[in-house]
């Protein structure tokens, strides 16, 4: 009913989504923190979402060869779908990918590429590719079937709270997919009277890539392209994120925030939610739990305000990081 496949469509399915809700520890003057803990997955990230949706449809459609530029993750989550359903799967990735990320790919049957440079020259060689060859082009926003996939975060939460949306999400966010699927999901559900209140999305960023916090902040309704991206949260290291527009119409709509964080404060967030909350979470994923520090201390949310704070990927993959 709210993915975008017909009725009674089998998904290519590995048993993602359905993650826990549970309350986080970490921030001890904070009474309702919680956390969506996507690191549950099957590939140990919220990209199983999309790619499971993704692929699905795409088999629908009789597509039998797929390409994608991806910092990482999504190169593993579409091998693994796309292995699952016999389709033919191509990864470029940037030279600096985790290593796991590179190889996991490599394990579940795709072929990989890594190209100099960032994300954004990996997405024009998989643009090419898909040009010359005529394979399916699935990265971020180029296909329309991932967003919605990971819209159903959105719909899990609300359900896990008892139909009542939080005050705020915290999302750690990169090319901006999870932002615009969750919000265009609880605009859905408030809409049919599912829940009452939509959320406020605060959208995150590291300091030393933040196209998106700099131009919400100041009003604009484009992104300029980010210089000299440098972060250790590689998932967020995407200077110009194609569906800007769209987050930041998203963010506004929400009412929303966006702060930015140090790779610091990212490391520190990063050790805490693992001593105190036995959560193992890459960099990427720890910007988010680095904001609600910030967050609190500046007096934007006060101590009974609910947040929910999406744990967006794994940190067994990055552990040359931790
Ligand atoms: C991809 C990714 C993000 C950013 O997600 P978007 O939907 O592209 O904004 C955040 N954290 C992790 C771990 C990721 O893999």
């Amino acid at each position: 009913m709210f993915l975008p496949v017909k009725n009674g469509t089998i998904p290519v399915s590995a048993g993602e989504g359905d993650t826990p809700l549970r309350r986080v520890r970490s921030y001890p003057r904070l009474r309702n923190v919680w956390v969506k803990d996507e690191t549950r997955n099957p590939t140990g990230t919220f990209k199983d979402r999309g790619a499971s949706l993704a692929v699905t449809r795409l088999s629908q459609l009789g597509v039998r060869k797929l390409v994608l530029a991806s910092e990482g993750n999504a190169g593993c989550s579409f091998a693994l779908y796309s292995q699952m359903s016999g389709i033919r799967c191509r990864v470029y990735l940037p030279n600096d990918a985790n290593m796991a990320k590179v190889e996991l790919s490599k394990k579940l049957g795709a072929k990989v590429t890594q190209v100099e440079g960032t994300i954004s020259d990996a997405g024009r060689q998989a643009a090419k590719t898909a040009d010359r060859t005529g394979e399916y082009n699935a990265s971020t926003f180029v296909t329309p079937f991932r967003h919605d996939g990971k819209g159903t975060m959105a719909l899990e939460i609300c359900e896990q709270l008892g139909w009542e949306g939080p005050d705020c999400i915290v999302y750690p966010v990169g090319g901006g997919v999870g932002l615009v699927g969750m919000w265009k999901m609880f605009k859905i559900l408030q809409r049919l009277g599912w829940i009452r209140e939509r959320p406020r999305i605060i959208a995150v960023q590291p300091k030393g890539c933040a196209p998106i916090v700099d131009a919400y902040n100041k009003g604009r309704t484009d992104i300029a392209e980010w210089k000299s991206p440098n972060t250790i949260a590689k998932g967020l290291k995407i200077p110009n994120p194609l569906a800007g527009r769209w987050i930041l119409k998203s963010l506004r709509e929400s009412k929303g925030l966006a702060l930015k964080v140090s790779d610091r404060e990212i490391r520190n967030a990063m050790f805490n939610v693992a001593k105190r909350d036995g959560l193992l979470v890459e960099p990427s994923s720890a910007a988010a739990f680095a904001a609600i520090l910030k967050l609190h201390e500046t007096g934007t949310i006060d101590r009974t305000d609910s947040l929910v704070v999406i744990a967006t990927g794994s940190g067994l993959k990055t552990l040359e990081q931790f």
